[in-house]
């Protein structure tokens, strides 16, 4: 199927690991440019040169973190001004707060419920006006089952989750009418440097394929493994490309069948 892509300019926030890599390396393999970001320098630089070695590739990459307005600005229209235009946003930066209520304290609540509405509302005003600028285009939101299936040790992150899925139809409903399709993917557990992370904080003597494992049969994921970047990465790619030309105000499980509403 052609996706339509080639020569698009896509920006992938958060794009120097995980799941954004992935989806950058997906929307470079369909022959569109793209423009990545995050707030570490080293690793976002290695991100791209590794982006850049692929075959014809156009890669942007700046530092900046999401919730600076002014830096946001600042790589959106740097990326506009490098690759031409732009005709995909992915709001894909951030992760995840593991704390209960009875352990989360007020400054951690403000600075979860921040990063999940800002990661989202910063590079969205940002790029508006260029999608605009092109007649339509497609924002995708990195959201989580949690939105639907709050659980109690991610207290904090489920409510914030359930407020962007609220902000992408709201998103959706304002755009359509100039031709911007705004859709999510709800995730469950994706292998990714957040759990790689989590894995040596644990320092359990199972190996990292087992932990998982492990986790994977503890949270009853029907699939029974976790998921890879690259799967996220086809299911974000396929809700920017031509043929989602109808889908707008959607929302796409990738969880391996674990979420339980219908
Ligand atoms: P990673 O930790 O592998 O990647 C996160 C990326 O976001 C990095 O590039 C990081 O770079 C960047 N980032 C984080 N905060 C900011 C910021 N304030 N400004 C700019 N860039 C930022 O995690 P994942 O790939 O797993 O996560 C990607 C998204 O998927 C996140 O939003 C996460 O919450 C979501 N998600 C992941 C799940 C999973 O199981 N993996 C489940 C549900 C949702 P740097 O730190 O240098 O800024």
């Amino acid at each position: 199927m052609d996706l339509g892509l080639r020569d698009k300019v896509a920006i992938v926030t958060g794009g120097s690991s995980g799941i954004g890599l992935a989806t950058a390396r997906a929307f470079l393999a369909e022959g569109a440019a793209v423009a990545i970001c995050a707030r570490g320098e080293a690793r976002l630089q290695a991100a791209a040169a590794a982006l850049r070695a692929l075959p014809g590739a156009r890669v942007y990459a700046r530092a900046c973190d999401v919730l600076q307005p002014n830096q946001v600005r600042a790589f959106v229209d740097g990326a506009v001004a490098a690759l031409g235009g732009l005709d995909v946003l992915v709001n894909n930066a951030g992760g995840g707060r593991f704390s209960t209520f009875a352990d989360t304290p007020d400054a951690d609540w403000r600075a979860e419920l921040e990063l999940k509405f800002f990661s989202i509302i910063h590079p969205t005003r940002a790029a508006l006006p260029h999608l605009r600028a092109r007649g339509g285009g497609a924002i995708a939101v990195v959201n989580a089952v949690l939105a639907r299936q709050p659980e109690t040790h991610m207290v904090v992150t489920s409510a914030a989750r359930a407020g962007v899925l609220s902000l992408t139809r709201s998103l959706a409903n304002e755009f359509a009418p100039f031709g911007v399709r705004v859709n999510s993917v709800m995730l469950g557990t994706i292998e990714s440097e957040q759990w790689r992370r989590r894995y040596r904080e644990a320092a359990t003597a199972l190996s990292e394929a087992e932990w998982l494992a492990d986790i994977a049969r503890d949270r009853g994921i029907p699939l029974g493994r976790f998921g890879t970047p690259e799967e996220v990465a086809a299911a974000l790619v396929f809700l920017c490309s031509a043929p989602a030309s109808f889908i707008t105000g959607a929302t796409l499980d990738v969880d391996g069948g674990v979420h339980r509403y219908v």
